[in-house]
């Protein structure tokens, strides 16, 4: 299965990619998570740093490089879960023919679709244990007493700058899913309820594609 999620900041991307690559047992590829390892181990380029920090995108040959190259790793040959990956229209393109010079293709995009005023609440309150990477939110998905050391909060999930990143979403899908709409490859996922409710659509909209 070689899947893409794409979905505005805090929709559960993240949260749900986990549990799916469980599941069925491929690598979760995060853009997002790549750029921010090189930024921790200070390989990231400050311009990059600047446009990650308010919430723009970087440019599409950065993400564009890191996806092609992290697709060939053996983890990956039998299948991946792209998280956050690709924004644009240009970037979409990119890993079509990617994929299609290896003989491969996408099996299906699916967008997960949450209304604004959750989005905020549910960005602006997520921590994320550094140690693990596990997802939590201070509301939702407390965290255990033990991890509250280990937690981080996001530079760029203030609520500022969270709002500006769901507007460049909106510009950005503006074209991306009617894209993928077109070529028959998009489904929507409601992204309101429960983690578990919303895995179990994810799970049922991937069965009837298998
Ligand atoms: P994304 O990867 O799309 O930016 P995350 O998976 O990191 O989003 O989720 C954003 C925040 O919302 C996290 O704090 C997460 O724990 C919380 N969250 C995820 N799914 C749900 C849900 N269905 N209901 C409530 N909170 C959720
Ligand atoms: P995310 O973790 O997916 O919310 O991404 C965090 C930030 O990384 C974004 O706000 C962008 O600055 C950058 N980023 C991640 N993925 C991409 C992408 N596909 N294209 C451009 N910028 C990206």
């Amino acid at each position: 299965m070689r899947l893409v999620f794409v979905g505005p900041p805090g929709a559960g991307k993240g949260t749900q990619a986990k549990l799916i690559c469980e599941r069925w047992k491929i690598p979760q590829i995060s853009t997002g998570d790549m750029l921010r390892a090189a930024k921790a181990s200070g390989q990231l380029p400050e311009e990059l740093v600047k446009q990650m920090a308010a919430g723009g995108l970087v440019p599409d040959e950065v993400v564009i490089d890191l996806i092609s190259k992290r697709t060939q790793d053996a983890d990956a040959k039998e299948g991946f879960l792209l998280d956050g990956f690709p924004r644009t229209v240009p970037q979409a393109d990119a890993l079509d023919r990617v994929l299609e010079s290896r003989g491969q293709k996408l099996t299906v995009v699916l967008a997960l679709e949450v209304p604004k005023e959750n989005l905020i609440e549910r960005a602006v309150l997520r921590r994320t244990d550094k140690r693990t990477g596990q997802i939590y939110h201070l509301k939702y998905k407390p965290p255990p007493p033990d991890a509250e050391a280990h937690l981080e909060h996001r530079p760029d999930d203030h609520e500022e700058v969270v709002r500006n990143r769901v507007e460049v979403y909106e510009k950005m899908t503006a074209d991306l899913l009617p894209h993928y709409e077109k070529s028959g490859r998009l489904k929507r996922i409601d992204g309101v309820g429960t983690v578990e409710e919303v895995t179990a659509r994810v799970i049922a909209a991937l069965e009837a594609v298998r």
